[in-house]
Parts: structure tokens; sequence; C-alpha cells
């Protein structure tokens, strides 16, 4: 029985995390979408409003849930007894932050295995902070986030 994380800031959840969830889905037994409560980022969507949003988006994935967390990634994956962790990799910034973090991740807990997915093309350049910015400008958000994203968005930038 494999588990994998897959934590982030989910601010809010986008096609490009959904892309990477349905994959990393079908390598996995278990893969639990980590929304981690409080990033070094300015939020738009709370801890609860961001778990529900992501919850609505993976409903038709039988092996997905999503569960809140604070505190250390590590710990995050040794509580839901995890083996390895997604991450999504975009352009060559991903993976930067992405090889720092996993070589002291790797320090903290070896027998964790981080597996990156890259990005689909059509969703190399969407990000949630890229998002919040056509949303409050008042700019289309088809194909770029599932319909209850794009309503809550609308409702909070007020576009
Ligand atoms: P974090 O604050 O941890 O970067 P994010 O919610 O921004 O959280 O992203 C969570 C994970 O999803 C990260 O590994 C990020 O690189 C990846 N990701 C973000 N956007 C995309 C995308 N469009 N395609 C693929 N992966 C993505």
């Amino acid at each position: 029985m494999t588990t994998a994380i897959y934590p982030g800031s989910f601010d809010p959840i986008t096609n490009g995390h959904i892309d990477v969830v349905t994959r990393a889905a079908k390598l996995f037994n278990n893969l639990v979408i980590g929304i981690y409560n409080d990033p070094d980022k300015r939020l738009l969507f709370t801890l609860e409003e961001r778990v529900e949003l992501a919850q609505q988006a993976v409903a038709s994935l039988p092996n997905v849930e999503v569960q809140p967390f604070s505190g250390l990634t590590i710990d995050f994956a040794s509580r839901v007894k995890a083996q390895a962790m997604v991450r999504g990799l975009r352009v060559s910034a991903d993976f930067e932050r992405e090889f720092d973090m996993a070589m002291m991740n790797k320090r903290l807990y070896p027998e964790l295995e981080l597996v990156c997915l890259m990005a689909s093309p059509e969703y190399q350049f969407l990000s949630s902070s890229l998002l919040k910015e056509v949303a409050r400008l008042g700019g289309s958000l088809d194909d770029l986030v599932p319909k209850h994203v794009a309503e809550a968005l609308r409702k909070k930038e007020g576009a």
C-alpha cells in the first residue's frame, strides 16, 4: 500500500494542481493533498476555504483526500504514513526551490521519497498568484480553474 502526500498552499487550487493530482493518483494507492495552514505568502483564502475548494475539485477521485496541516511537512508525511511526497515542477525556478527543500527534507526524514511531476505544457504558466492577479483585474478564468473556484475568486476579488 503506497501513500503519497501532495503538500502546498493551494490558494486556491488550480487546473495545474488538479492535473498533478490526477496523474499522481494513478501512481499511488492513496494521495493526501496537504493544505499548509500558514505559508510564507499573502493568502487570499482562509485555510477552511482552501480545503473546501480543493475537496470539491477532487471529489470524483476516490483515492484522493484533502487534509489541512501545520508545522513541518515531514511530520505531516509521517502522520499519514506516506512513503512519498509529490510536487509539481514548472520552470527552472521551481526546480531550484524544490531541490533545496528536498535536500533538507532528506536530512530530516530520509525514508520519504520526493516524486516531481513535470507540469503539463498547457499549465506551465499557471500559478495561484498569477491567477489571483487575473481575477482581480476581471480577466477570464476559463480553463484555468474549476467553475466553483472561479466563482469563489470572483466573489473575493469583487470581479
Ligand atoms: P507552495 O506554496 O508549496 O509552492 P502551491 O500551492 O503554489 O504551494 O503549489 C503546490 C505544488 O504544486 C508545488 O509543487 C508547485 O510547484 C506545484 N504547482 C503549482 N502550480 C502548478 C502547475 N500549474 N502545474 C504543475 N504543478 C504546479
